[in-house]
């Protein structure tokens, strides 16, 4: 008797055409006996890049976030009323209290560094050329850290240094609209 696998019946083999009638049917034994030959086989892999450019929508809390950099240079939070956790960037949801969140923010241009990485080998999709910092900082007002760039004097860069969000003057509603935070 075939040996069963999940979602398939024991006994019935299953078919290759549509209909069946008159199609190659394959048995699990042979699918079995298909891919025994890989037992002890390191798989091949080959190396390839695909770009694949999509569009997304950011929805409405995103889209209020990343308007209010672009059109006001203003970086904004949302507040949760259960736990009062300020986050940033905003969110629908409050992930602790499983509430809504409806209550924004502004909050300051400037914080603290709580963590940071410098980049110093260059990398696809690095936001910008190396060397630069990637840095969470936790804006004043805020409870969580934001993370993003830190471009300039990279040896002062510490934790516990504060830094300025320094916004770019042509902006387009991306995170990157704030170009980078410069310590201060
Ligand atoms: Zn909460």
């Amino acid at each position: 008797m075939p040996p069963s696998v999940e979602g398939f019946p024991r006994e019935k083999p299953f078919c290759c055409g549509s209909r069946g009638e008159g199609k190659t049917s394959i048995t699990l034994v042979e699918v079995r006996i298909m891919a025994a030959w890989l037992e002890g086989v390191e798989g091949l892999t080959l190396k390839g890049q695909i770009r694949v450019p999509y569009t997304w929508w950011v929805g409405e809390v995103g889209s209020r976030f990343l308007m209010a950099l672009r059109d006001e240079c203003k970086i904004l939070g949302n507040r949760c009323k259960v736990c009062n956790t300020v986050y940033v960037p905003p969110r629908k949801n409050c992930g602790r209290c499983f509430v809504n969140i409806d209550a924004w923010v502004e909050l300051g241009r400037e914080g603290v560094v709580t963590a940071h990485t410098i980049v110093r080998f260059e990398y696809p999709l690095q936001p910008v050329k190396p060397p630069f910092a990637y840095a969470v900082i936790k804006l004043d007002g805020a409870d969580v850290g934001l993370v993003h760039i830190v471009k300039k004097d990279l040896e002062r860069l510490r934790n516990g240094v504060r830094v300025r969000a320094v916004f770019k003057e042509q902006r387009t509603g991306h995170i990157l609209d704030i170009d980078s935070f410069q310590i201060v």
